[in-house]
């Protein structure tokens, strides 16, 4: 569904240059559920943005569908973002002005075969599953940190993307809540064959996953498939002196 060819992404910074990715080569099958694991700074964000059309390769490309999305106008990249893309931030990118339900909807207005009661249908649904129906009104401001990012997954969820991009998705819940979030995720992906995509660096996220991709300093080191209760990695780069062998 999303193939990732030979990228580059290189930032500059004055004099500087920060090469984020360096050559990364991924291809995501449809339905799979997807982890990204490395440390902080490793370019876990930058994959994603890229993947989820909000940020350009400096070099190399990106296919959706099949479709190398350098080639697509602004408005076509709009309508491919939003029937395609469902993104989670890690700063969760909520509209202060716009409650809850408010929030969840807005990308709906974006789709114009929707209906208003079909729109409000899948808002309440939602915001029930993410365990919020009650905070329906309330502004960002009015809401903690994980009701927050509790409002973005709804939000991600609800246009129907066929895939989901989740940036840290429980860095800021409990261990509890973050479960619960990551439990629905997995069943949606399930049930729908919503493929899912998200970075985290929680052991217990990582395990919940079928696919795992390690990335350091910018490069895939490892790519990993679910076999029973272990990983079999089909691309292995890690260091052997690298002290945790098992992700
Ligand atoms: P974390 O786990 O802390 O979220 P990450 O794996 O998501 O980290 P990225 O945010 O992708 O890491 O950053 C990768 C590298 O690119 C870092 O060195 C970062 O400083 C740099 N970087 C990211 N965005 C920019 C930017 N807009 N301008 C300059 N450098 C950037
Ligand atoms: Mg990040």
């Amino acid at each position: 569904i999303v193939q990732v060819e030979n990228v580059y992404k290189r930032y500059r910074l004055g004099e500087q240059e920060v090469t984020a990715l360096s050559d990364v080569t991924l291809s995501i099958e449809p339905g799979v559920f997807l982890a990204i694991a490395g440390p902080s700074g490793s370019g876990k964000s930058t994959l994603l943005n890229i993947i989820g059309c909000i940020d350009t390769p400096s070099a190399g490309r990106v296919l959706i569908n099949g479709h190398d999305v350098s080639g697509q106008t602004p408005d076509e990249l709009a309508d491919l973002r939003a029937r395609t893309i469902g993104f989670i931030f890690q700063t969760f990118n909520l509209l202060p002005v716009l409650s809850a339900e408010e929030n969840v909807e807005y990308p709906l207005l974006q789709l114009p075969e929707l209906s208003k009661a079909e729109r409000q249908k899948r808002v309440k649904h939602y915001l029930s599953m993410v365990g919020l129906r009650k905070y329906a009104t309330h502004r960002p401001n009015q809401l903690s940190g994980g009701q927050r990012q509790r409002v973005a997954i709804a939000r991600a969820l609800a246009t129907h993307s066929k895939i989901v991009l989740a940036d840290e998705p429980t860095a800021n819940l409990d261990r509890k809540t973050g479960e619960n979030i990551l439990r629905l995720m997995k069943m949606i992906n399930r049930e729908s064959g919503t493929t899912f995509v998200f970075s985290t660096h929680d052991r217990r996220v990582m395990n919940m996953a079928d696919r795992l991709v390690r990335i350091e300093d910018g490069e895939i080191k490892a790519l990993g498939m679910r076999k029973d209760d272990g990983w079999v990695f089909v691309q292995d780069r890690r260091d052997e002196t690298e002290e945790d062998p098992e992700i």
